[in-house]
């Protein structure tokens, strides 16, 4: 079994075939193979903040753990937006620290995501996670290095859009099939499921597999 699926939170039946996400809320003990781990925006209060902060830095150093996140901003909550941008800062910086690719969640923000790109020039890679913006949009970030996640719903056209070695997908909170996602994009873009698979098999391997 291999890995196919860069975010899920829903524990994989497969366990080496997706990379689950954990948040502090979760018991560690639980039966995946790779996981992500972050503090996301919707978890934020300014006084659990640094609970959380400790025991993303204990959870990081497990050898399961692929990838800092999801983390990021989102504009269509509540909570602060400084509260929002201080977290995710902390944990680009975190991520960059510690080698691990970093895990974005978006939601009207983009503008802010490429200015901290630029401002803080990470070594590791940076992942939008379902991604349903634009052509526009995807050509935006992979301009400036970004790579796309795509999950059950996206614009098709954005997806033809991303070159093949700044592409992944992934479930997500849906319960679909990963294999579905994989033959539903393959038809989008007109190639063979072997080819896509192996594609991104490689990009796998380069971004979340490596060292
Ligand atoms: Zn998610």
């Amino acid at each position: 079994m291999e890995l196919l699926d860069i975010h899920t939170h829903h524990l994989p039946l497969h366990p080496e075939q997706a990379i689950f996400n954990c948040t502090s809320e979760m018991l560690w003990r639980q039966p995946f193979a790779y996981c992500s781990v972050g503090i996301h925006p919707w978890e934020l209060t300014a006084d659990a903040i640094q609970d959380k902060w400790n025991w993303l830095v204990l959870a990081a150093a497990d050898s399961r753990v692929l990838a800092i996140g999801e983390a990021g901003l989102d504009r269509m909550i509540d909570v602060p937006f400084s509260l929002q941008m201080d977290t995710f800062e902390r944990q680009i910086e975190f991520a960059d620290a510690v080698g691990k690719p970093l895990v974005i969640h978006c939601v009207r923000a983009a503008n802010e995501i490429i200015e901290l790109k630029k401002k803080f020039q990470p070594h590791n890679p940076w992942i939008i996670h379902g991604f349903r913006g634009k052509k526009e949009q995807a050509l935006q970030y992979v301009r400036h290095g970004l790579y796309l996640s795509f999950g059950e719903r996206y614009q098709e056209e954005a997806l033809c859009a991303a070159p093949a070695d700044r592409l992944f997908l992934e479930t997500d909170e849906s319960t679909i099939d990963i294999h579905l996602l994989y033959q539903r994009a393959a038809t989008v873009l007109s190639i063979p499921l072997e080819l896509l698979t192996g594609q991104l098999k490689q990009n796998i391997g380069n971004v979340f597999l490596k060292g």
